[in-house]
């Protein structure tokens, strides 16, 4: 049994109810996944910063063919990002 926040009262509640016991409102949907969702674009922000970041580096010591894989992984994780944030609400 974990405390839950209700997504449209911020009433704090048990994650056992169906219901908000405040404002009635569902707690099931959308309550655990945005928390996974938060993660996910944590994760491909980094992988975006640190992909192009690390092909700069690669870039600058000469090293090109890492350069293009890892700006390929920071191009890749900056499409999924621009994905997931229009995909927000
Ligand atoms: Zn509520």
């Amino acid at each position: 049994m974990a405390l839950v926040l209700c997504p449209e009262c911020g009433e704090e509640t048990v994650d056992q109810l169906v219901n908000c016991p405040l404002c009635d409102e569902p707690l099931a949907t959308g309550q655990k996944s945005e928390p996974a969702k938060n993660a996910r674009l944590f994760f491909f922000g980094l992988a975006f910063i640190g992909g192009l970041g690390a092909a700069t580096l690669c870039n600058m010591l000469g090293y090109t063919g890492w350069a293009m894989g890892l700006g390929m992984v920071g191009l890749a994780s900056m499409a999924v990002l621009i994905l997931n944030l229009f995909s927000a609400r």
